[in-house]
């Protein structure tokens, strides 16, 4: 078994992309710019905001962090929003999920444009993807594909298996491991024989939110399989889908939970940052 290190990946990606940020400035005059909205004080979203602003200073971008009460009417936010897109300084605008109810979020993100849609949530950014087209992919699967590339593993002509099927992870998973020329497959709630479907796979990447619920016999001998739960066991230690300590033992290379995909996100959402900036005029 070798483990896929995704935390050290990252800072190796995070260097670079400091390199690119610095070199930009030098060319444009003005800095890489991100802006974060966060609406609210969900403590979640407030540590993951506070993790994008750190990450932000680590690779020389500049962040623009807005807080905004939770009781925000939508004029006012679509105001902001449409005051981020004019400006130069800022390449990326990334609005924090969940949005409190009352803001319609479909609407709220729709002000972003596919330009600055540095998660690459919307339809246009979506469909670009699915057209294997010049797009910004979202920030978990693509730094799954990272992590494939960097350990020589090649997706063409293999059997791939998505678990989770969801607009973030599950199906932008999908449509990459596809466009590399893998055969996927994407599994979710309503799969038949689900155990068989998964051990079937080269490549199995899950993504469900359920601890420990890939075992070791949905599992081939030799697969790949990357896990991209954040989940709790029964004694609320961070855990993934997969249940590693059983898996490992049939995968030839395997993610762990915490320090695989988890710290590569945030660093895609730096890349994209640092790609949406030098894609601008
Ligand atoms: P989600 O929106 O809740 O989607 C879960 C998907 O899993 C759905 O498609 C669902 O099927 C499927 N599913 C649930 N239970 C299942 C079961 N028993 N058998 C088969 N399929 C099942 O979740 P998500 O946002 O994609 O996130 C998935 C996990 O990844 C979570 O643990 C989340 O915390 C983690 N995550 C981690 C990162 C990271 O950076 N490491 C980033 C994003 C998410 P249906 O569609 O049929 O309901």
């Amino acid at each position: 078994m070798n483990l896929i290190d995704g935390k050290a990946l990252a800072a190796e990606m995070r260097v670079q992309l400091r390199e690119q940020a610095e070199r930009f400035y030098e060319e444009r005059g003005r800095r890489v710019g991100l802006a974060v909205v966060l609406v609210g004080e969900d403590p979640a979203s407030q540590v993951y905001v506070r993790n994008k602003i750190k990450a932000c200073e680590e690779t020389g971008i500049q962040s623009f962090a807005y807080r905004l009460p939770a009781d925000t009417q939508e004029e006012e936010l679509i105001a902001l929003l449409d005051k981020l897109v004019a400006s130069e300084d800022i390449h990326g605008i990334l609005v924090q999920l969940p949005l409190p109810k009352h803001l319609d979020e479909r609407k709220i993100l729709s002000r972003i444009p596919a330009a600055k849609d540095v998660d690459g949530f919307c339809a246009q950014n979506v469909g670009n993807l699915a057209m294997n087209r010049e797009t910004i992919v979202a920030c978990t699967p693509y730094g799954v594909m990272k992590m494939l590339e960097k350990y020589g593993i090649d997706p063409k002509g293999k059997t791939a298996v998505v678990l989770g099927r969801s607009n973030i992870v599950g199906k932008p998973m999908a449509m990459l491991l596809l466009n590399a020329d893998a055969t996927v497959t994407v599994c979710h709630s309503k799969t038949k024989n689900l155990k068989e479907v998964c051990a079937s796979a080269d490549i199995l990447v899950v993504a469900i939110g359920r601890a420990k619920f890939v075992t070791a016999d949905m599992v081939k001998e030799g697969a790949v399989v990357i896990d991209v739960g954040m989940d709790r066991d029964e004694n609320g230690k961070l855990c993934g889908d997969v249940d590693f300590d059983r898996v490992k033992e049939k995968a030839s290379y395997i993610t762990p939970v915490p320090g695989g995909v988890g710290p590569m996100t945030i660093t895609m959402l730096m890349y994209n940052t640092v790609l949406a900036a030098s894609r601008s005029k």
